[in-house]
C-alpha cells in the first residue's frame, strides 16, 4: 500500500518581537514561510500551492496571519493628567460626564473637583440619555453608549 498525503513545512524567515493576542503581552515571534507539501510515506516530495507567510509566537506556539504584526498593544487606561488635559476633546467627542467623573475619582481626584473641571469646560448645560441616564455636553446629539439620538428641549 502506498501512503501519501499532505503536510505543511515551515521555514523561518526572520525573528522579532510582537504583541501576541493570545499571550496578551509582548513575545518573541518567528516569521515563517508555510508551504504545503505532497508527501509519500510521510516524506515531502513536492510543494503544492503557493507558500504563505505566517507568524508564530515563540511562547504559546500559536500561528497567526502576518497582519498580527501591525496590531498594537491595547492602550493603558488614561491617567488623571491625560483626562484633565483632554477633557474638552473627551466631552466634545461624546464621552458621558458620569464616565469622566468616575475615571477622575478612580484616580483619586475629589468628586467636587472633577465636577468643577467639567463645568469649567461645558458649563452647566447637559443632555441626558433617557435610556442610560448618562449625561453629555449639551451639543452632543447621540448617546455614545446606546446610540440613541438625544432630543434637545428648549426648556
Ligand atoms: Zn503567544
Ligand atoms: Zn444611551
Amino acid at each position: 500500500m502506498i501512503i501519501f498525503g499532505a503536510n505543511t513545512r515551515y521555514k523561518t524567515l526572520h525573528k522579532g518581537h510582537f504583541y501576541c493576542p493570545n499571550c496578551m503581552t509582548e513575545r518573541p515571534y518567528e516569521l515563517k514561510e508555510a508551504r504545503p507539501y505532497f508527501t509519500l510515506y510521510f516524506l515531502p516530495v513536492f510543494p503544492i500551492g503557493k507558500p504563505r507567510e505566517v507568524v508564530q509566537c515563540a511562547h504559546c506556539q500559536m500561528i497567526f496571519d502576518t497582519t498580527v504584526l501591525s496590531m498594537e498593544k491595547p492602550k493603558r487606561p488614561m491617567s488623571l493628567a491625560d483626562i484633565l488635559n483632554h477633557l474638552d476633546d473627551l466631552l466634545a467627542s461624546g464621552t458621558p460626564v458620569e464616565y469622566l467623573v468616575r475615571d477622575m475619582t478612580a484616580a483619586d481626584l475629589e468628586r467636587e473637583v472633577a465636577l468643577r473641571a467639567i463645568r469649567d469646560v461645558i458649563g452647566d448645560a447637559r443632555v441626558e440619555c433617557p435610556d442610560c441616564h448618562l449625561s453629555y455636553a449639551s451639543d452632543i446629539t447621540t448617546c455614545s453608549v446606546c446610540g440613541r439620538s438625544l432630543e434637545h428641549h428648549a426648556d
